[in-house]
């Protein structure tokens, strides 16, 4: 158990603030009690929070750790100019180079990654064609060496073959049986019908839902109406991938007015990247007609929500209608996504300190102006996951953190130089 003393505490729904005590106990479902005696928390690890601010910490609604050693690759030999030549020329020829020791790492830094932001719980998506079996216990084993609460999938597509598509949905089966998880499908054009009917009945037997991008780029939507004479949300309302309250589609930046009219009719979530759209040039996001239902991810791009949730806004006010209060609430969403649909992993006992230094009062009435304009990952001070302390102090106490990142460098070596 942990005792946080003489913090405030920052309500993460009500924006309510309070000076209090708070005992942090253990596990997944430990909870929190406040304004304790410290005369009374018996071993309880004592922590001094005089002058930082306590608030539950954050969740990743799209995240893909296999992307992780891909900082500072170099470009490929012929400069990709649309969408599909991105995938294919850096995306798919970095996850058919992947091992599962690259792997290995690439859960390791990411979750670090994710720790030292304040973000314990990661809803991943993972693509390794040529390194399927066991990818995603070795990426759930990197993720709770650090300590970070995640939510996997396998990409399963039809873009290696056919056999390659039975690999990934045998490995979803194996993973299901033992862990929370989610039948994970590349995207439409990649997608196949028979492939695309065996998940949903995956999703169904396993009482999971499914985890795909959903017209991230225009071309998925030509594709779908050249291949399937539907659009793509159309297709997959069709196919039953919408009727699970677990399912996540990601971007859905393309959709028609029917398309959005189905999404909000649906119990599936959405997933807003903004700062991977931008840098992807595939268009910006809109929650139009699409319902409340929206979350916010990074999409591998990196693992700092503060920063996706700012991009969110800071764009999006421009396209969408989202305002301060709008953003914030897409942000916490995730919470309302895992608990609601019974996940373990994101108890009332994930918490971040700030030492948040401002030359302005913060409080409950002007938080969301600072939530956008003030906070940075850098105030996050320390981190507590499932009751544990992960990070103190803005360091890493669950790892070894340089003995890692010095792993990582040699297996993005072994990567960048295996890559054709
Ligand atoms: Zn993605």
């Amino acid at each position: 158990m942990i005792f946080l003393k003489n913090g405030t505490w920052i309500d993460w729904q009500t924006l309510e603030f309070k000076k209090t005590n708070i005992l942090v106990e253990d596990g997944p479902d430990g909870k929190i009690l406040f304004d304790r005696d410290p005369e009374e928390t018996g071993n309880a690890r004592e922590i001094n929070c005089s002058g930082k601010f306590i608030i539950r910490s954050f969740a990743n609604g799209h995240h893909h750790a296999y992307s992780a050693l891909a900082l500072g690759m170099p470009a490929p030999k012929k400069n990709p100019v649309n969408f599909l030549e991105i995938l294919q020329s850096i995306w798919w020829n970095l996850d058919k180079t992947l091992d599962l020791e690259m792997i290995r790492l690439s859960g390791l830094v990411t979750a670090m990654s994710c720790a030292k932001n304040g973000v314990t719980f990661v809803i991943d998506h993972h693509a390794s064609p040529f390194a399927i079996e066991g990818s995603l216990e070795i990426l759930a084993q990197a993720f709770e060496e650090v300590g970070i609460g995640h939510l996997l999938c396998y990409e399963i597509s039809d873009r290696d073959g056919h056999e390659i598509a039975r690999k990934g949905l045998a490995e979803t089966a194996a993973y299901l049986e033992k862990r929370q998880g989610l039948v994970g499908l590349h995207a439409s054009f990649t997608v196949g019908d028979d492939t695309l009917k065996q998940a949903v009945a995956l999703a169904l037997a396993a009482n999971s839902g499914i985890h795909i991008h959903v017209a991230e780029d225009k071309s998925d939507e030509d594709d779908c109406i050249r291949h399937y004479q539907n659009r793509v949300i159309g297709r997959l309302e069709s196919a039953g991938a919408l009727q699970f309250s677990k399912t996540i589609l990601a971007h859905c930046l393309h959709l028609d007015d029917h398309e959005r009219s189905l999404v909000k009719r649906s119990p599936a979530w959405v997933v807003q990247n903004m700062e991977s759209n931008l840098n992807n040039s595939v268009g910006v996001f809109t929650s139009k007609g699409i319902g409340s239902q929206i979350m916010l991810g990074t999409d591998g791009m990196h693992s700092d929500m503060i920063r996706s949730a700012q991009a969110a806004f800071f764009a999006g006010h421009n396209f969408d209608s989202i305002d301060y209060a709008e953003t914030y609430r897409r942000f916490r969403n995730v919470h309302h996504y895992l608990s609601e649909n019974g996940f373990i992993g994101n108890g009332a006992n994930n918490l971040v300190v700030l030492d948040y230094d401002t030359p302005t009062p913060l409080t409950s009435e002007n938080f969301l102006r600072h939530f956008l304009f003030g906070f940075k990952a850098s105030d996050v001070f320390h981190v507590i996951s499932g009751g544990k302390l992960i990070v103190e102090n803005r360091n890493l106490v669950s790892v070894n953190e340089k003995e890692i990142l010095a792993e990582a460098q040699v297996q993005a070596a072994r990567l960048w130089k295996k890559m054709k």
